[in-house]
């Protein structure tokens, strides 16, 4: 069911495939819950995107809760089939880097990305990622993406800020998913056809963590090194003495050892 009254913006010209097959809702509890919940019908098709105008429930990594308000932000999850399971770390990355793409080109923001895919401007965080993947009943990828777009953040959410108090000007929820259903589905197929390397040199040019020192938590407690470079598969290098220790974006968030995202002057 499409409540198609409030959708006509956020629909995609006959061009792109992805966004195509389109539920807009008011609210929802989470929008990769929503997703999920279709894949049990059959032959959904690759692209299949769900937008909620509010999330009651929105969810970021590890468990963690997004503030999702009612019209301020665009909660939108999108369905891949990428050819193989391995790929979720490195949607994740792709992922950051197709919206950090369309945040520069409709914006005059300096947008970067903190290891693994969270939107950063100013040093604050504006876009958080979520990649869920599966095997059944075929390899599957949901990326969700929580995007702050306007208004203000509470004054609780410790360094959050939104596009609006960035400095964007006249930008909507419509405009932003047209911009990034756009590069999302570009960067895809790029994918599909070169492999990962060009996505992470992109991520390395927008990145807001390499080179600096880190503190890694994870199942492993924590430590504290420099963020030398990603590999291939999107782990973070992290050097600790003369070790560099991988660490990959299911299990371990990175902040700089102050708790802060990243430096607020340069990209980013
Ligand atoms: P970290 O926040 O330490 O970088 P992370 O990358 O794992 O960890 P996410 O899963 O992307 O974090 O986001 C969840 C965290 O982001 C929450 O714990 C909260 O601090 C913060 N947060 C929640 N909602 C928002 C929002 N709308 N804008 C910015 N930050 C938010």
């Amino acid at each position: 069911m499409s409540d198609n009254f409030m959708d006509e913006g956020f629909r995609r010209d006959e061009s792109g495939w992805l966004g195509q097959d389109l539920r807009v809702f008011p609210t929802v509890g989470s929008t990769n819950h929503v997703l999920r919940e279709r894949l049990k019908e059959e032959n959904v098709p690759p692209g299949a995107t769900i937008i909620a105008l509010e999330q009651t429930q929105g969810r970021g990594r590890l468990g963690r809760s997004w503030w999702s308000p009612p019209g301020r932000g665009l909660y939108v999850s999108t369905l891949l089939y990428p050819p193989r399971l391995q790929h979720a770390g490195i949607l994740s990355l792709l992922a950051a880097v197709a919206l950090t793409d369309a945040v520069r080109r409709i914006t005059n923001l300096t947008a970067g990305i903190k290891w693994p895919n969270d939107g950063i401007i100013q040093g604050k965080k504006y876009a958080g990622i979520l990649v869920e993947a599966g095997t059944a009943p075929i390899s599957w990828a949901i990326v969700g993406m929580g995007i702050n777009v306007t208004g203000q953040v509470p004054g609780d959410i410790a360094h959050a800020i939104t596009l609006e108090q960035a400095g964007a000007k006249k930008l909507t929820l419509e405009l932003l998913w047209q911009a990034l259903a756009h590069d999302l589905e570009a960067r895809y197929e790029s994918w599909l056809v070169e492999g990962n390397a060009g996505i992470i040199e992109a991520w390395r040019a927008y990145s807001v963590t390499l080179g600096q020192i880190v503190l890694a938590q994870g199942p492993f407690g924590q430590f504290t090194g420099r963020a030398e470079d990603v590999d291939e598969e999107g782990r973070l290098l992290i050097r600790h003495g003369s070790s560099l220790i991988p660490v990959s974006s299911g299990e371990v968030s990175v902040r700089a050892p102050d708790g802060s995202y990243a430096p607020s002057s340069g990209a980013g």
